[in-house]
């Protein structure tokens, strides 16, 4: 599985940059909070989908691979699971938060683009093939992290993905690095 990292960073970069070029512009009264919520929405959205052309290989998504990027936005977007969008503008909005709270949370909905990224990069590798996590470039790592590091290879399937049950979270930087064997490293 390929994932062309520089690439999902700039597009997440660049929704970022909206994103907070929208809050600037609700701050100043330009548009009305209907407008900026539906705004919110298509950012994350658009940076989801086009998220996904950093996927190497097939160019479009299967009926499958649909299904998971569409089942990770509504995750994202609705009450349920976890934290939802809805719940953090509604949060914002009956005055619990401040926008620079907002601001701040909705930056984290964005950098998640990067584990919907690997969700479906999960379901286009089918192949018996095994991975290792590697620490991301950064000082600051959580004991989970850690410990998935120390991990011996595992399939996609089975192996947790980055951002995905740490305290990280969204702003995680390890990574999936493919290895020739399941013993690779681990045993001789
Ligand atoms: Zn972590
Ligand atoms: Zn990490």
């Amino acid at each position: 599985m390929g994932i062309d990292e520089p690439l999902l960073e700039r597009l997440t970069a660049e929704a970022i940059a909206k994103l907070k070029k929208l809050v600037e512009n609700f701050k100043l009264g330009a548009i009305t909070w209907t407008k900026f919520k539906a705004r919110v929405v298509m950012i994350l959205r658009g940076l989801y989908t086009e998220a996904m052309s950093a996927i190497q290989g097939a160019a479009t998504l299967s009926a499958e691979e649909k299904r998971v990027l569409q089942e990770a936005i509504n995750d994202q977007l609705y009450p349920g699971g976890g934290y939802s969008l809805e719940e953090v503008l509604e949060e914002y909005n009956s005055g619990a938060i401040s926008v620079l709270m907002l601001t701040a949370r909705l930056v984290l909905y964005l950098k998640s683009a990067r584990l919907v990224v690997y969700k479906v990069a999960r379901e286009r590798d089918r192949l018996n093939e095994f991975y290792i996590r590697m620490l991301g470039a950064t000082d600051q790592h959580c004991e989970e992290c850690l410990a998935y590091t120390a991990m011996p290879p595992m399939r996609l399937s089975d192996i947790i993905l980055p951002g995905q049950d740490c305290r990280c979270r969204s702003n995680c930087l390890c990574r999936l690095v493919k290895v020739p064997n399941r013993s690779f490293g681990w045993l001789s």
